[in-house]
């Protein structure tokens, strides 16, 4: 089956969706890139996309980073995601990646002058939650970027050679994460996750200002346990050994969703499982992607079916 793309303003088969090696982006990682998940309700058989527009506009504003002149609303890129998913007609929980990249194919490193093109696709992806299990995170010795460096508020391409490094170190010295401190020696984030700690019944987590990505699955999170569970929220910096402390910890991201912390540097956090409070955020959370809470069904945008799809 045709898999498909959007490049150079068109839908056409991914194995055409191509650029060269002198391509600006591929050179210098100038570019931003967005990560939308999309979950397969299997009893109305329909494809649900969680916050799409939401990710549209960090992934317009991520744009605003790299001064790209992109001629593109929030719901005009909406609306292309939809046709695609609709096109791939995936049946099974998918990731939508689009990618706004400098595209000329000349040498030097600047971010003005030159054009910039978009480019998505999607690919099936998986749960990846590991259930009952919690993670096991270790401090990471790499430090987040700061903003006055590269700006980690955005999901600018570059930037993740930081994650890479911080991910690499953990997973080779057997963790699952890492936890990441910013510059003033407070905790930020993990390598592609939010982090939020639950402490005497309160979340805690760190400001924007922590050099944290603006996450729409914190944004959400936060939102459901102040909403829903009637939880306080601090928003304010994080100590290392603070998190020893805490009664929960946990991590949130499109891609991780929302994972509980077992323990930190070999040190149990709660009782070294998923906490109650981590665990009720995951039931209502799951419950809201799949469609099924009405409070939240503006939340979700299902995937109209495309002519492609009946063929
Ligand atoms: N921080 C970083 C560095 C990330 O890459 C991600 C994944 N996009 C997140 C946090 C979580 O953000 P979101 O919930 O919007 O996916």
């Amino acid at each position: 089956m045709t898999r498909f793309a959007y490049f150079h303003d068109d839908f056409c088969p991914i194995d055409d969706a191509r650029v060269s090696i002198m391509t600006h982006s591929f050179n210098y990682g100038t570019g931003c890139f967005g990560g939308v998940r999309a979950y397969w309700n299997a009893e109305s058989e329909q494809l649900l996309v969680f916050r799409l527009r939401d990710h549209m506009v960090r992934f317009l504003n991520s744009a605003k980073l790299l001064m790209a002149q992109i001629d593109h609303t929030p719901d005009s890129l909406a609306a292309i995601v939809l046709q695609l998913l609709g096109m791939e007609a995936w049946r099974e929980n998918s990731y939508v990646r689009p990618i706004i990249y400098k595209s000329d194919e000349r040498l030097g490193v600047q971010l003005h002058d030159l054009h910039d093109g978009l480019a998505i696709f999607s690919v099936p992806m998986g749960r990846y939650l590991s259930g009952a299990d919690a993670i096991r995170v270790g401090v990471s010795s790499w430090r987040r970027i700061d903003d006055l460096a590269i700006p980690p508020r955005g999901k600018l391409i570059g930037a993740y050679m930081n994650s890479a490094l911080i991910k690499t170190e953990a997973v080779l010295n057997g963790y699952d994460e890492a936890l990441v401190l910013d510059q003033s020696g407070h905790v930020s984030e993990a390598s592609a996750a939010n982090f939020v700690m639950v402490r005497n019944g309160t979340l805690v987590t760190p400001p924007r200002s922590a050099n944290v990505l603006e996450g729409i699955t914190l944004d959400a999170l936060l939102e459901i346990a102040t909403q829903k569970l009637g939880l306080p929220l601090e928003m304010r910096e994080i100590d290392r050994s603070e998190v020893y402390y805490a009664d929960e910890a946990f991590l949130c991201g499109t891609g991780v969703q929302i994972e509980g912390i077992g323990e930190l540097d070999h040190r149990p956090i709660g009782n070294g499982g998923v906490g109650p409070i981590t665990a009720q955020l995951r039931e209502h959370f799951l419950r809201i992607v799949s469609g099924q809470d009405p409070d939240y069904v503006h939340w979700v945008t299902p995937v109209p079916i495309h002519e492609h799809a009946l063929m």
